[in-house]
């Protein structure tokens, strides 16, 4: 079997021309432009290139960026006022804090310290907690992105047996509560997990976010399964010339692909929904904050 390839960067796009149409219909019925507020401390090079590129696409779909650059040497008061600043600011519909923060701000406390109504990452504690009781909440992004090319593959997933490779608080937890929410049978596997391959094999969805180059191989997966990879590791690609890289996910592109009945490729899968699906949960905040019905196909 040959898997489908899922196409990430072209779902991406379908998604941004969404949320500019919303935002379009949003400005001239309403008056009203979402508007999405970024703040980076210090002058991490991978979070000035997201943050770049985020505030980028903001503006192409339509809605206002507000970017907050802050010196690495900030104090968490400071920190916290600017947040509060946005929490009371009417234009201001998101908010996201780019991480990670320096280590002398406690970034728990400075997340927690965002409006849950405005915290389009979805890392508030509220709306972790709402998500987790199956209420409605902002979903963190990667996950939310995942999920909507699962639904568009497979129509309905009830039933489908899932394992999600990875437990972080911002890919695998939120990952698993959203499968569970769809009526997937969840498996969260971890570092600690007892005969993973044999795990993973019984999976009719494989949703892989472990930051391990290539650690899943083809014989791992069960034909016809869905592979969705969420890792991006920079490694040597000595084959492209003396000290060159490129990006691999945390499966084995070509074993899996021989398997599966679909993956998302590394680079061009779940990376480009993730800036799509903020978009899509600053219109969603905005519409909520001003009592208009959200818009269908672009939450959880
Ligand atoms: P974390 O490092 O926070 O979590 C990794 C998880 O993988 C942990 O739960 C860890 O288990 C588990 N793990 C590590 N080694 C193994 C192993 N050998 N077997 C099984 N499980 C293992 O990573 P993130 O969740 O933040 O990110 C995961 C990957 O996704 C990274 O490559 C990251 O770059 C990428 N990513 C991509 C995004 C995108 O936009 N596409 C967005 C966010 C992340 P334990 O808890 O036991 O230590």
């Amino acid at each position: 079997m040959t898997a489908t390839v899922i196409d990430g960067k072209a779902f991406a796009a379908n998604v941004r021309s969404q949320v500019a149409e919303h935002v379009a219909v949003l400005k001239a019925d309403h008056g009203i432009t979402p508007g999405l507020a970024v703040v980076l401390v210090g002058e991490d090079p991978a979070s000035q290139v997201y943050v770049r590129s985020k505030g980028k696409q903001t503006v192409e779909v339509g809605m206002n960026s507000f970017e907050h650059k802050l010196d690495a040497d900030t104090s968490e008061a400071d920190l916290l006022a600017l947040i509060d600043q946005l929490n009371k600011d009417p234009a201001v519909h998101g908010i996201l804090v780019q991480l990670p923060l320096p280590g002398h701000l406690n970034s728990d406390l400075v997340i927690n310290s965002i409006d849950p109504a405005k915290d389009v990452d979805g890392f508030h504690i509220s709306n972790v907690g709402l998500l987790g009781t199956g209420q409605k909440s902002m979903v963190p992004c990667t996950p939310l992105g995942c999920l909507m090319m699962l639904r568009d593959h497979h129509g309905s997933l009830s039933g489908m047996n899932a394992v999600v490779l990875g437990r972080s608080n911002i890919v695998g937890k939120p990952m698993a509560q959203l499968l569970l929410g769809d009526s997937c049978t969840v498996t969260i596997a971890h570092s600690r997990t007892k005969d993973l391959p044999d795990v993973v094999r019984g999976a009719d969805i494989v949703v892989a976010a472990v930051g391990r180059p290539q650690m899943v191989p083809g014989d791992w997966i069960k034909p016809g399964a869905t592979v969705i990879d969420v890792g991006i590791n920079r490694i040597d690609a000595p084959e492209k010339g003396e000290g060159k890289t490129r990006l691999v996910g945390d499966v084995d592109y070509d074993s899996c692909a021989a398997v599966a009945g679909a993956i998302t490729p590394v680079p061009g899968g779940v990376g480009p929904m993730t800036i799509a699906c903020l978009l899509a949960n600053t219109l969603t905040a905005c519409c909520r904050a001003n009592g208009l019905a959200e818009p269908e196909g672009l939450t959880a």
